[in-house]
């Protein structure tokens, strides 16, 4: 389903991604781990459509076809999701419109009619109560005033709602409680499905106890070094990154 084949990735004159290869099935769920500054962030803006970074090499496959042709408005039709990805408040505009508005674009790219208000507000009902987002929240405008784990909550929310055939999380690991990493993992893990893939990008060994990767893969100096299964992770929790940094130097 995503494949990434040879990738290789400036910004300015630095190389970030250095011919990185990865392969994602249809409803696997693969986990990034890696040191600091390796480039992972680099990886999901760049599967996302970011701009700012010249790919000079390399391709994405989603089902075959390359998307880095394709704009990010295109790419999140296809269903590519990058989680976390405005964590930033919007002062203006009420979350239920934001919602709407996020899954009727997605509609319309995909030629599906828009939803009538009361099949949305279903959806968000179901949704939000699943994921403990609270009607006062969603009275809110976006963001404002939210917790970093009523962000991450929302945006969970936004991606239960957009139902999304790629979700990519790239954590930020720092600052997310105990409670904001349970709703964020039972998120992903409700919304797992044979038709949906997920990348979960991560510096610590910790979400993945939540969410339980098929595979992982150990990120460094802007490839992959290693893939293996869950038993990876805790690997590198024992002996950290310092192995694979070493071999790249040397
Ligand atoms: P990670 O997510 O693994 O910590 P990033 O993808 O955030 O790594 O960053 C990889 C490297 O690229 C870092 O050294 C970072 O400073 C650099 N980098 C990332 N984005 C930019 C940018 N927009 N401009 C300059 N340097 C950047
Ligand atoms: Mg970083
Ligand atoms: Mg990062």
């Amino acid at each position: 389903m995503l494949e990434i084949k040879n990738l290789h990735v400036s910004v300015g004159d630095r190389k970030i991604l250095k011919g990185l290869n990865l392969t994602v099935k249809d409803g696997e769920v693969a986990a990034i781990m890696g040191p600091n500054g390796t480039g992972k962030s680099t990886l999901s803006y760049v599967i996302s459509g970011r701009e700012g970074y010249e790919i000079t090499e390399g391709e994405v496959l989603l089902d075959g076809e390359n998307v880095l042709d394709l704009e990010p408005h295109e790419r999140a039709a296809k269903g590519i999701f990058l989680a976390f990805q405005y964590p930033v408040e919007i002062p203006g505009v009420a979350t239920m419109t934001f919602l709407k508005a996020a899954m009727n674009a997605q509609r319309r790219l995909r030629g599906e009619p828009e939803l009538e208000t009361p099949e949305f507000m279903k959806a968000v009902k179901e949704a939000s109560a699943k994921l403990g987002v609270s009607q006062e929240m969603l009275r809110r405008p976006l963001n404002s005033g939210f917790s970093g784990g009523e962000k991450k909550r929302m945006d969970i929310l936004q991606m239960a709602l957009l139902q999304p055939k790629f979700g990519i999380l790239d954590e930020t690991d720092s600052g997310l409680d105990i409670d904001a990493l349970r709703v964020v993992s039972e998120g992903v893990n409700s919304l797992r499905s044979p038709q949906r893939s997920f990348l979960v990008i991560t510096h610590y060994q910790r979400l993945l106890d939540y969410i339980k990767p098929d595979t992982v893969h150990v990120m460094a100096k802007g490839v992959i070094q290693r893939s293996g299964g869950p038993e990876l992770a805790l690997e590198l929790e024992d002996r950290g990154y310092q192995e694979y940094l070493a071999e790249e130097a040397a």
